[in-house]
Parts: C-alpha cells; sequence; structure tokens
C-alpha cells in the first residue's frame, strides 16, 4: 500500500461527527450579532503582505514570526490572513463602504493563518469568529460591542467567564507616550531582574512588557507606573463612560491595567474574555478600540473597533465545561431493498421524500436486510422504509418505525403522504 499522506501539522479535520458542535456555535453567533446591527462580510483568504506590515504592525510577533508569506507566480508577496482586522478595513476602503452610513457594523467567520507552536487548542490554521464596527467614536461602541460578546457567550452557557478591560490610551503627547517614557525608564532602573524577552521588548515594543507571564517581571511591573494613572483628559473620559455604560448594562468587569493585547493599533480601549476549562489557554475573545488604523490604511481618519473570537478554542472550552450541544439532526427515512428492482423502487421513493423535504437514506449495497437494518440504527433513523421481493410483488412497503418497533404495510402510492403525516412536515 502507498504511505498515507497526513494533515499539515497543526492543522486538523473537523469530521461530520464534531461538526454540528461548529454550526450551532456559527448559528448562534450569526443570529446575535445580526441582532445588533453587525452584517457578514467575506473577504479573502490572501493579501498582499503590505496590508499586514502596516496594519498589524510590523513589530508584532504576528509580522514578524508567524505568518505564511509566499510569491506567487506572479512574484507578488502573499500572505494568508493571520487576522481579520486589516482585511476588512482595507475592504471598507476599496469598496467605499462609508459613502452610505456613517457607521459600518461587519462580522466574519473566517479562517486565519498562523505559524505558532500548536499546542492544546491553538491550530496553525483556526476558525475565527471577528466583528469590526467602523465609523464611532462614541464610547457607547465599545459597551455596545462587548455588550454583544456577552450576550453571546450567555446564549451558549458558557461558564466562569471574566472580561478584563483596559484603556491603552492614544497617540496624544501627554497620554501614552508620555507613559511608555516613564515605563520604559521603570524597565531600566530594574533592568537586571527581567527576562530576556522584557530586555528586548523594553526598546522594540515596551507595552508588552506588561503582560509578560515570567512570574518575577510580572512582580516588577505591579510595583510600577500604570497607564490608567496617565492617560489624557479624553481617555479618561473616554473610560467613564465605557465604564458607566456597562455598569449601566449590568455586565460584569474588571479593569486590568496590564492588558495591552499583542497588537500594535489598539487605542483606548482594550478588552479580553477568559473562561476556565482549558487551563493556561483561557482567553476565548480579545479585541479593542483602533482609531489610527483606517488612517494608516490609506483612509480618512476613522475611529474604529472589535474584537475576534477563536471558535477553536471556544468549542474546546464548551467541551471542556461540559456544555450541552444540540444533538446532530438524525435522518428521517432509510430505505433498505432486496434485488435490482428494489434498488430502482427506493431510489424512486427517496427522490420523492426528498423533494418533499423529508431527509433520505439508501442502502445500495448488496447486504442482507439484517446488517442494512443495523446501518438504519447508527445513522439515527426514524423511519425505515423496506422494499423486498414480496412488497413489490404486492405493490406496497413495509414501513418500521425505529422508535417502538412498531410495523406496518403501507400502499407504495400513498408512501409520500403518508411519511409526510408521520413526520409532520410542512409544504412551503
Ligand atoms: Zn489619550
Ligand atoms: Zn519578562
Amino acid at each position: 500500500m502507498a504511505e498515507q499522506i497526513k494533515a499539515v501539522r497543526g492543522t486538523r479535520d473537523i469530521t461530520p461527527d464534531e461538526v454540528y458542535k461548529w454550526h450551532y456555535v456559527e448559528s448562534a453567533a450569526r443570529k446575535v450579532f445580526e441582532k445588533f446591527g453587525f452584517r457578514e462580510i467575506r473577504t479573502p483568504i490572501f493579501e498582499h503582505t503590505e496590508l499586514f506590515v502596516k496594519g498589524t504592525g510590523e513589530i508584532t510577533d504576528i509580522v514578524q514570526k508567524e505568518m505564511y508569506t509566499f510569491e506567487d507566480k506572479g512574484g507578488r508577496s502573499l500572505t494568508l490572513r493571520p487576522e481579520g482586522t486589516p482585511p476588512v478595513v482595507r475592504s471598507y476602503l476599496e469598496n467605499n463602504l462609508f459613502v452610505d452610513i456613517p457607521v459600518n457594523k461587519f462580522y466574519y467567520i473566517a479562517p486565519m493563518f498562523r505559524y505558532e507552536r500548536p499546542q492544546a487548542g491553538r491550530y496553525r490554521q483556526h476558525m475565527q469568529l471577528g466583528v469590526e464596527s467602523i465609523g464611532s467614536p462614541s464610547p457607547a461602541a465599545d459597551a455596545e460591542l462587548m455588550s454583544m460578546y456577552w450576550h453571546f457567550i450567555t446564549e451558549l452557557n458558557i461558564k466562569e467567564v471574566k472580561l478584563s478591560m483596559n484603556n491603552v490610551g492614544c497617540g496624544n503627547a501627554d497620554c501614552r507616550p508620555n507613559y511608555v517614557e516613564h515605563l520604559k525608564s521603570y524597565a531600566k532602573e530594574n533592568i537586571d531582574s527581567l527576562c530576556d524577552t522584557c530586555k528586548d521588548r523594553l526598546e522594540r515594543n515596551p507595552l508588552r512588557m506588561l503582560d509578560c507571564k515570567v512570574e518575577g517581571c510580572s512582580e516588577i511591573f505591579k510595583k510600577g507606573p500604570k497607564i490608567l494613572d496617565h492617560l489624557c483628559q479624553e481617555c479618561n473620559k473616554h473610560l467613564k463612560l465605557v465604564k458607566s455604560y456597562m455598569e449601566r448594562l449590568e455586565i460584569p468587569y474588571e479593569m486590568n491595567p496590564f492588558l495591552v493585547r499583542g497588537l500594535d493599533y489598539y487605542t483606548r480601549t482594550v478588552f479580553e474574555v477568559t473562561a476556565t476549562g482549558l487551563g493556561a489557554q483561557d482567553a476565548i475573545a480579545g479585541g479593542g478600540r483602533y482609531d489610527n488604523l483606517v488612517e494608516q490604511l490609506g483612509g480618512k481618519p476613522t475611529p474604529a473597533l472589535g474584537f475576534g473570537c477563536g471558535l477553536d478554542r471556544l468549542i474546546a472550552t464548551m467541551e471542556a465545561q461540559n456544555t450541552r450541544f444540540p444533538d446532530p439532526p438524525g435522518i428521517d427515512v432509510y430505505l433498505v431493498s432486496v434485488g435490482e428492482e428494489g434498488v430502482s423502487r427506493i431510489l424512486e421513493i427517496s427522490y420523492l421524500l426528498r423533494r418533499k423535504g423529508i431527509s433520505a437514506e439508501i442502502g445500495l449495497e448488496d447486504r442482507s436486510l439484517r446488517s442494512q437494518m443495523k446501518t438504519a440504527n447508527k445513522l439515527g433513523a426514524k423511519y425505515v422504509i423496506i422494499i423486498g421481493e414480496e412488497e413489490i410483488e404486492k405493490g406496497v412497503a413495509s414501513l418500521k418505525n425505529m422508535q417502538d418497533g412498531h410495523q406496518e404495510t403501507v400502499d407504495m402510492q400513498m408512501l409520500g403522504s403518508t411519511m409526510e403525516d408521520k413526520l409532520r412536515i410542512s409544504h412551503r
């Protein structure tokens, strides 16, 4: 036998036995997001590499280490989408979506690609549920976005959830840049106690030192300067309003001055949602405001915000929490036959049933009645229709209710309407 080819490291298949969970979560997301006025957008899987270098940020881990970048046959440098925000902003600008309405709200359910070390709940191709709301500077938009995610995970019955929030300031000289200087000089005073990653980040990406997981480092930064004490007046006002809206919506949150998120483009509000179940990989969503990104990507200055939620991890969390998923849909009818004429009959009847909106499966292998009944059972069929030689002679079919075992004989001509009655399928 030839050697089998396996899936690429860090990728996996979602088999039919699992996919119903995905359908459930995805349809819950669509329902909730559309109620909040978000509309679906679909962008290409690959983009010009430049979009992520400019949008995601040159000094982020994503751009420096994790992108699947390749040259196509035309010599263009392309990258498999590592995150959803820059493509949506690009599309928003390219398609002039801002012309008709001042605030555009998008959502997407799409695969993202990152060359990371695979571990529980983390894959090199992962499915992301993301939303972007472009056009509103209002702190109410921040609260609306967080409330939407909160509603979504409440609908899914996810337990032990924690929403952490921070404000990372803006580009005003008396805001984040001033804080970063304070942070850098504090880090320099303590340089000998910091880990190598923090030492490296000190000049390149100082804010990221704040979410260092090394215990010695986090102890040091706990005692250091906090961004919340160094916000400009406007950012302070924004934060105060977001907090008051969250309280009015009765959504529990806690402030975490060390929450900075890994991306360059965030301004003001950032947030993260965690849930127990997966150990260290406990973040199930994260996002925030990115008021400068639209301009950075060639548009007019336009405030915006969004979040992303990894579905692989969300579903793994639900499994770890023993969430009950609705049962996968079984089939209504399984048709069994013996002999050539029988096959022809069940093919015809199944086609008729399917067009009436009934799900039907047929046993086409030349196997015994017994083993075909076993298959019907495995597929969870509600009814089995048997057409053997005897039935063909009499122009009838045997109909078995798989739940109670009751068996009856039905005129072949009446099969369609009988099944409709039994399954109470309404016509369109
Ligand atoms: Zn500010
Ligand atoms: Zn560190």
